[in-house]
């Protein structure tokens, strides 16, 4: 089956409200495509602005992070209800900068992504490994268990409208690209575990992106591989050089 690339821009902490609305009025133009669909992860805050801003174009826009309660005493927190209702179709789940930094764990996760599901968010779900355990040989068998736990009591249906990021941790703004071989023989193994899973019709339907340092120069390789469909772009997503990305045919 032939899958639609999706490329997402994650912006981490970068753009105010009125810096969101100038980047996005340049980009806009730059990342047209038919074939391609374009997704800006922005700061919470800048979500409104953002989703007025993209009106019209083929740009949706998501959030970075959620948390996985309804609503209550939970200071600083954001809810899919929140986001879905301020225009946010998608949402990145497990980052490995939340993962380090705020102590997100395979099982918060795995919260976060079943009640963005209920709520009808498209999660787009991070999973990698560091530079230690590739090196220890153990990429796939990590990768396999954030897979399992991240998906666990969430229903075929769901499953294929689920995207994943694979995301080496040692790629990730490093400027460090994982090779397209590299890249390619992992995302077709979480392929393989979504397969035991769930069957052959979600393994065929469900994204499968690379993100770790892609840019205007790799893109088109990695894009090339039949199990990277598409990327999650941290660094490049801020520049005139997204737009390449995009059409990186
Ligand atoms: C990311 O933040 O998800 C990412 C892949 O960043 P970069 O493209 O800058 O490596």
């Amino acid at each position: 089956m032939a899958r639609r690339k999706l490329v997402a821009g994650n912006w981490k902490m970068n753009k105010t409200p009125s810096e969101a609305v100038a980047l996005i009025e340049e980009l806009k133009p730059l990342v047209k495509s038919d074939d391609v669909d374009v997704v800006f992860c922005v700061p919470a805050i800048d979500i409104p602005a953002a989703v007025e801003a993209v009106k019209g174009t083929n740009i949706a826009i998501g959030g970075e992070n959620m948390y996985f309660e309804d609503k209550g005493a939970y200071t600083g927190e954001v809810s899919a209800d929140m986001l879905l209702d301020a225009g946010a179709k998608y949402v990145i789940i497990g980052h490995s900068e939340r993962r380090e930094y705020f102590a997100e764990t395979d099982i918060t996760v795995n919260k976060k992504v079943l009640k963005a599901f209920e709520k009808g968010l498209r999660p787009i779900i991070c999973c990698g490994e560091s530079l230690e355990q590739r090196e220890q040989g153990i990429t796939i068998d990590w990768i396999r268990q954030q897979i399992k736990i991240a998906f666990l009591n969430v229903t075929a249906d769901q499953a294929k409208r689920a995207v994943i990021a694979y995301e080496p941790i040692w790629a990730i703004g490093t400027g460090k690209t994982a090779t397209s071989d590299q890249a390619e023989e992992v995302c077709g193994a979480i392929r393989a575990c979504i397969r035991e899973l769930y069957g052959e019709a979600v393994a065929d339907q469900i994204i499968i992106q690379y993100g770790g340092s892609v840019n205007a120069g790799n893109a088109a390789e990695l894009f090339a591989k039949s199990d990277i469909d598409g990327g999650l772009v941290g660094g490049a997503s801020l520049k005139a050089d997204f737009g390449k990305i995009v059409n990186y045919k």
